[in-house]
């Protein structure tokens, strides 16, 4: 039977992706009182979160990116036993090949910082990564760097884990609910009005991910995220792929491979593209992305396409999300701009949430980098590991 809109909540989360429903489950968790998730769509992550590479990985430039994977990527393995939900984490290892001397010297410092941080990324020099990716055309690779606990979880049963478990804690999830406005009163959070009814609250979390700049535009708050199209190939069955084929990404190319049942699932970035919420597969690059794939995995020469698709990154301007109170509206929170790699992250930033909203402040790992801002009075420090 289908729940009424509450009239009233402590907390209303808006976008059901990853975010939004890990944050539901964390505060409901962490006795927030009154819970409320409205997501637009029919079903709960399925856009950015439900059309991504699943890909979880360790390996960045920035300590506090790396901080959030060790948190998050922990919360990952601990997920089915606090859930009752598997999480199709599989540590298949994820190898960075480096063709530019630029990003070479950029990733010995990050390979330092990483293990200064306990994550001990392996340094492979040519010979090594040819011995270890026989299937993969690794001409003019100069390096290549890989961290066995990378790899890959599936971003369905992250979304299930959350939904069901917020709502056994007594949290309320709407599906097929969009947040229209959002009232304020002397700076202060008033309520949601939704297509379904209004909900008075002095809480609002924007968890919208590329859409958040339109909850800020109904608050007054600039929100400097762009919706940025990115594409995704699966292929049909390849019977010469081992199991154990990892996660390999071409850095400078932005073009990556990893196993995706019994075929390959690439991916490859187009540096062109221009920001709009576009969700149709441009069939041109598609065909430069593929043809570039055969190049550099020419066993897929022998595959057909499954299915394709073009998703959102929600991209800020130094790939950093946004995160934490807004100090210009009393109770507006917001978790949104994680530039292409914030599957991984959601657990953990759904905590950092709870955290913020219910004891004040992000206590687990500080957020203070990511707080809005830094756009207005800092040096941005962008992060150099993008896909
Ligand atoms: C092709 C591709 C590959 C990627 N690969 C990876 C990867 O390998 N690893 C990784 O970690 N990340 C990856 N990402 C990034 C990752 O998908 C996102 O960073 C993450 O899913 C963001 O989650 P979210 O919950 O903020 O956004 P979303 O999943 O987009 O959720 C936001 C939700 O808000 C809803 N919404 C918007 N407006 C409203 C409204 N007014 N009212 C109600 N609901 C609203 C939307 O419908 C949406 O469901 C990839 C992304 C893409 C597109």
């Amino acid at each position: 039977m289908a729940q009424e809109l509450p009239k009233t909540a402590d907390v209303v989360i808006i976008g059901g992706g990853v975010m939004g429903a890990s944050t539901a489950y964390h505060l409901a968790r962490g006795g927030a009182g009154n819970v409320v998730l409205l997501e637009k769509e029919p079903f709960f992550g399925v856009m950015s979160t439900g059309q991504c590479a699943g890909g979880i990985r360790h390996q960045f430039s920035s300590e506090i990116n790396i901080r959030l994977s060790l948190e998050s990527i922990a919360m990952l393995e601990r997920f089915p036993q606090e859930m009752d939900q598997d999480a199709g984490l599989r540590f298949i290892g994820y190898y960075f090949l480096l063709t530019h001397e630029d990003d070479v010297a950029e990733f010995r410092k990050n390979v330092a910082l990483q293990h200064l941080l306990g994550v001990m990324t392996e340094w492979l020099e040519p010979d090594e990564i040819a011995r270890r990716l026989p299937l993969v055309n690794v001409e003019g690779v100069l390096a290549a760097t890989v961290y066995a606990r990378d790899g890959l979880c599936d971003p369905a049963s992250l979304v299930q884990g959350y939904v069901t478990n917020a709502r056994r804690l007594g949290a309320r999830l709407f599906t097929d609910t969009q947040a229209v406005g959002v009232r304020t009163a002397s700076g202060r959070i008033q309520a949601v009005e939704t297509n379904q009814g209004v909900i008075e609250t002095p809480v609002v979390v924007n968890a919208c991910g590329a859409w958040a700049p339109q909850i800020g535009h109904m608050v007054g708050v600039d929100i400097p995220i762009e919706p940025i199209r990115r594409q995704i190939v699966v292929t049909t069955p390849i019977p010469e792929l081992p199991p154990d084929f990892p996660f390999v990404i071409f850095f400078r190319d932005s073009l990556y491979f990893h196993p995706e049942g019994e075929g390959i699932l690439t991916g490859k970035s187009n540096p062109d593209e221009t920001p709009g919420y576009k969700l149709s597969v441009d069939p041109e690059w598609e065909m430069l992305h593929m043809d570039e794939a055969m190049v550099r995995m020419p066993l897929l020469r022998k595959a057909g396409l499954l299915s394709h698709w073009a998703g959102l990154y929600e991209v800020t301007p130094d790939a950093h999300p946004i995160l934490g109170r807004i100090p210009t509206v009393e109770g507006f929170y917001l978790m949104a701009g994680f530039s292409g790699h914030g599957l991984m992250h959601g657990p953990v930033v759904g905590l950092l949430m709870a955290e913020e909203v219910v004891d004040g402040r992000a206590h687990t790992v500080d957020i203070d980098p990511f707080r809005y801002d830094r756009f207005l009075t800092k040096e941005l420090h962008p992060e150099y590991n993008v896909v």
